[in-house]
């Protein structure tokens, strides 16, 4: 049994083969997927996958690649995370890869998010690239670990890692962690304790190998999972039983409330 803690099934890629994919995680024994929300604009896109489906669920948030938003207030997010399938505030974060100039509005965004969990307490799905340093401090001073969450598509250093799970949050792997030339990644894949492990597929995005620049779907988080019992010297089912039982946990998930 298998769950993708992180995928965007109401992207176009997706959107237009929802029955496919929901097909390919069936026959791969993938659960549940949770459908992650990258602006208020796609949120209504999100939350129709999450009430049509039993086991979809979703997020809200407004994600740091996107300057040309509306500012997005706490009440914003409130509102639209008062709903039983909605299960996260996210993805929230800081990306200094994609967006080079003035990144207060990102910071700024991103305290709201934590702000808002607080408030509905709901776990917080986290991006960071290429701003660990930046990351991990506004977390601490806004006291993101009250409510918790997910590291989500981690690429960052073990130190990272830890930090972040000192902060009581979760990491989740990636099909990063198949590619060729990610040997570090899978040193902290080796590392971070199990009962803190999420698997996803950030789908359509990041096909793992052997379908690399393909367009990615939940039903193939099953190649993150085996690639992680490989490293750990573990089977795929004992990785997946445990991400499976930590998205539970972390989502307040029931986990028979699947189709
Ligand atoms: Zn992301
Ligand atoms: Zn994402």
């Amino acid at each position: 049994m298998l769950v993708d803690s992180h995928c965007h099934l109401n992207f176009p890629e997706l959107a237009e083969r929802v029955d496919e994919a929901l097909a390919l995680m069936r026959e791969n024994r993938v659960t549940h997927a949770l459908c992650v929300s990258v602006t208020l604009e796609d949120f209504p896109g999100v939350r129709a996958l999450a009430e049509r489906y039993p086991h979809v669920y979703g997020s809200v948030g407004v994600h740091p690649d996107y300057p040309d938003v509306p500012v997005v207030t706490e009440k914003d997010l409130l509102e639209r995370a008062d709903h039983p399938k909605i299960v996260a505030i996210g993805e929230t974060g800081l990306d200094y890869f994609r967006i080079k100039s003035d990144t207060d509005w990102q910071r700024e965004r991103f305290r709201t998010h934590i702000r808002a969990a607080r408030r509905c307490r709901k776990p917080l799905i986290i991006h960071t690239r290429e701003a660990a340093a930046d990351t991990l401090r506004l977390m601490d001073e806004e006291r993101a670990g009250e409510v918790g969450g997910v590291m989500h598509c981690f690429t960052e250093s073990w130190d990272v890692a830890r930090a972040a799970l000192d902060q009581g949050f979760h990491i989740s792997f990636s099909g990063i962690v198949t590619f060729k030339n990610a040997e570090a990644l899978r040193d902290v894949a080796r590392r971070v304790p199990l009962e803190r492990l999420l698997i996803e597929t950030d789908s359509p995005y990041l096909a793992p190998v052997p379908f690399r620049g393909k367009t990615n779907e939940p039903g193939l988080v099953r190649y993150v999972a085996e690639e992680i019992a490989r490293q750990r010297g573990l089977t795929v089912e004992e990785v997946g039983a445990a991400s499976s039982e930590n998205f539970f946990r972390l989502f307040n998930i029931r986990k028979d409330a699947h189709a």
